[in-house]
């Protein structure tokens, strides 16, 4: 089923019987050796500290058969995924599942000797730094991983062959506003992509961060670089949203979240209600249903999950010019 039927679906049948998610979600492990102090799932928890055990291979592939049943887009997450003991045959499974796009995000300090891996199996990825100065991302992150990071982003980013766009992605608080403009240049510099999304303490941003000055003026100039043709990672009405923490009507059917052990979240992981486990439901659409029968339909929220997949695909389905336009234009400034 394409892509251009599902969105069709979710814009217009929002409440309708199936569950076309444009993107699965898969926390493949919430495991992780850092302690970033930003760290937060939907209700305020860090991911390290959740206690879901990873899965074998075994299973994590019966979950991946089930995932691409349902959507032709993953994004791999965590915690770190890389983190998950049989990672690397992971990616070789889900490069055989021949999903259309593969998003994986990661601190990026481990994926030395992974080349092969990754070419053929990952689309795009999502290498987080916050800032360029390793004193200061060690304290953050409760570990000292960015120069192996920052490496290893120049080395992909010339390797020759490559398959994969990659994105420097950086969490945007309070304290690394004054550190982001060196961040989004070094980006510029390595001819990779650039995303930023603010720090959200479950689904709110931090007071402090709403009311600071150069939280707006770093989106103005992201706005600015991605009117001029720069990497910057969503449309300029996405940076708008974000930069305005405007309230948007939230579609969570266009995301189907998935567990490390394959529970569903519904309808969406910051409310979080479990539904059953992908890998034993008959398909998604039945999972749906039970959502609705247990749950109800989607909900009305207050202003909140300004997340780059919450947000992003509001903006889509409210303005589809805009999804047009940047898939125009990541056509065009993508090797
Ligand atoms: S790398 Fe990610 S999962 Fe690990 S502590 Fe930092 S934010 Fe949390
Ligand atoms: S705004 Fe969307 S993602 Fe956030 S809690 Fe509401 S439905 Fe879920």
């Amino acid at each position: 089923m394409n892509l251009v039927f599902r969105y069709l679906y979710n814009k217009y049948r929002p409440e309708g019987p199936r569950w076309l998610p444009l993107a699965a979600v898969y926390y493949l492990t919430y495991n992780c050796p850092l302690r970033c102090a930003y760290c937060s799932d939907g209700t305020g928890a860090p991911y390290y500290s959740l206690t879901e055990e990873a899965l074998p291979l075994s299973e994590v592939k019966r979950i991946l058969t089930a995932i691409r049943k349902s959507c032709p887009t993953l994004i791999l997450t965590g915690g770190e995924p890389a983190c998950h003991p049989e990672f690397v045959e992971v990616l070789g499974f889900v490069k055989e599942l021949d999903f259309d796009e593969v998003i994986l995000t990661t601190k990026g300090d481990s994926l030395e000797g992974l080349d092969d891996a990754l070419n053929g199996c990952v689309t795009r990825l999502v290498l987080s730094v916050d800032t360029l100065d390793p004193g200061k991302a060690a304290e953050l992150c409760g570990g000292s991983v960015l120069e192996k990071t920052l490496h290893r982003i120049k080395y992909l980013s010339t390797l020759p062959g490559r398959r994969f766009e990659i994105y420097v992605s950086s969490v945007v608080g309070t304290f690394n506003l004054d550190e982001l403009p060196q961040v989004s240049e070094f980006a510029e510099k390595a001819g990779v992509w650039y995303a930023a999304q603010p720090q959200l303490r479950g689904v709110k941003a931090p007071a402090g961060l709403l009311s600071d000055g150069r939280y707006r003026g770093f989106y103005d100039s992201l706005i600015r670089k991605k009117r001029a043709g720069a990497r910057i990672f969503g449309p300029v009405r996405y940076l708008e949203l974000l930069r305005d923490f405007e309230k948007f009507e939230c579609y969570p059917f266009t995301m189907l979240v998935v567990a490390p052990g394959g529970e569903v979240f519904y309808p969406c992981l910051e409310i979080g209600h479990k539904l059953g486990r992908i890998q034993d439901a008959p398909d998604a659409d039945a999972l749906r249903r039970e959502g609705r029968l247990r749950y109800g339909s989607k909900p009305l929220c207050d202003n909140r999950c300004h997340s780059a997949c919450a947000a992003e695909y509001a903006v889509f389905m409210r303005h589809p010019e805009c999804a047009i336009k940047e898939a125009l234009s990541s056509a065009l400034t993508s090797r």
